[in-house]
């Protein structure tokens, strides 16, 4: 029985509060924050409609941690939950350490000026939180999130080492309209049009950004989407399972794009709507990113004529008991079912739902000690059983399908 402080109403954060609703037995007080205290009322409300739940609601800048700290001194959780942004995450996380509440993230710190993704702005807090005895928790969406869950399942209980990783990242879903991204586009944009990375023997080779000539890509045969281009990409989560996961050679990221995505961003960039350094326009200075996110469909507003399945995965090339195999554990998720349960696309859907499942772990103390964690150093069993149980159900199968060498 718990309180639990949500922090952001878009598209992940209405999926999150919903799916905390669900489950009053453990989850038994939640308020929902967000710099807009109107759209934490519009999802309060639907939750008091369908669920007869009553949460309460706050606005607070995340940017500002006095505020923070006034509203944890006033709420007083056990449990702060940041699906805000990830320019948030440090003003967050001070203000747990001073409030002295736990904290979990979905994606690492990013600075607004520079597209720059790492974990050491975030790792850096770990005394300070093993110190107060606090628990922070980073990356508990899907990817990262379950991603890295699946390669600390794997690595303990299918194999006594693992060579490489592949994360393949597969949205088959069609949301009728010609551009637009699955969440919130400012973060999505600067992490797809970054210069991409993998790790191999050591070291962080650098590629082509997908949209650049010689970006690398291959057509992957996924579980029921079929044969779909697949672009290598840089993800946060590579950065903490080279660390996590032993005897790792390689590990890379790819993500599914549409010929008429890489377009329409091709054309974005050529214009510069996709730079993140201020513009003087009539006056005053914009930023042509943030200007082309007001322009963008809101990713919370897609779900209502999405259909199609996202396939989201890990292939594994391990040995156990002296002999070499490879192992894919994967999650199907349908559009249309996850607008069914919690009014939100797939892409809101599966990274929601580990995050209330991270949540329930914390406040349920599952997952129990005190410092700053990525989620594979955390006992997967029961989280597995958790993503069966409450929507994202996933498959182990030995995988005879074809990876780039
Ligand atoms: P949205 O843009 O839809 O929602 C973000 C919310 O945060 C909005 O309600 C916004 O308020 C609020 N917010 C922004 N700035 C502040 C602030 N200074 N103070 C308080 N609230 C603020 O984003 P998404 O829901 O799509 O994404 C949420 C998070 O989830 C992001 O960090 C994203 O990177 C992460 N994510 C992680 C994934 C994973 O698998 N790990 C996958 C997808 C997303 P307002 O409404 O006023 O703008």
């Amino acid at each position: 029985m718990s309180r639990v402080l949500i922090i952001g109403a878009g598209g992940v954060g209405n999926v999150v509060v919903k799916k905390c609703a669900q489950h009053p037995d453990v989850f038994r007080e939640i308020c929902l924050a967000s710099r807009t205290k109107e759209k934490c009322d519009v999802i309060a409300d639907d939750i008091k409609e369908r669920y007869g739940t009553t949460i309460t609601t706050a606005r607070v800048d995340a940017d500002k941690v006095p505020e923070l700290v006034t509203l944890m001194n006033a709420f007083k959780p056990d449990l702060v939950v940041n699906v805000a942004l990830p320019y948030q995450d440090l003003t967050i996380m001070d203000a747990c350490l001073e409030a002295g509440v736990n904290y979990l993230d979905t994606a690492n710190y990013e600075p607004k000026d520079h597209a720059h993704f790492e974990y050491s702005w975030q790792w850096a807090y770990q005394e300070k939180f093993k110190k107060k005895g606090l628990m922070a928790v980073l990356g508990c969406g899907f990817d990262p999130g379950v991603t890295n869950i699946f390669c600390a399942w794997a690595q303990k209980h299918l194999y006594d080492s693992i060579r490489a990783i592949d994360i393949l990242d597969c949205n088959a879903g069609d949301h009728g309209h010609p551009f637009a991204t699955n969440f919130n586009p400012e973060i999505n944009i600067r992490e797809v049009t970054q210069t991409v990375r993998h790790w191999q023997e050591g070291q962080w080779i650098e590629t082509p950004a997908i949209l650049d000539a010689g970006c690398v890509h291959f057509t992957f045969d996924y579980p029921v989407a079929g044969p779909r281009e697949s672009y290598l990409l840089y993800h946060e989560e590579m950065e903490s399972l080279v660390k996590h996961i032993n005897g790792l050679e390689r590990i890379r990221f790819w993500m599914t794009f549409s010929q008429p995505y890489i377009t329409h961003l091709q054309v974005l960039e050529n214009v510069g709507m996709t730079r993140i350094n201020a513009v003087e326009f009539e006056g005053r200075k914009i930023i042509p990113l943030q200007f082309l996110k007001a322009l963008l469909p809101d990713p919370g507003s897609l779900g209502e004529n999405y259909t199609g399945k996202t396939v989201i995965g890990c292939v594994f090339d391990g040995q156990k008991d002296g002999r070499q195999n490879r192992k894919y554990i994967y999650n199907i998720c349908d559009h249309t079912e996850a607008y069914r349960e919690v009014q939100a696309q797939a892409v809101s859907y599966t990274t929601g739902v580990p995050t209330m499942i991270g949540a329930m772990m914390m406040v349920q103390g599952i997952w129990k000690d005190a410092g700053v964690f990525n989620v594979e150093q955390l006992d997967p069993d029961a989280f597995m059983e958790a993503l069966n149980r409450y929507g994202l159900p996933w498959q182990v199968v030995d995988f005879k399908g074809i990876l780039p060498e």
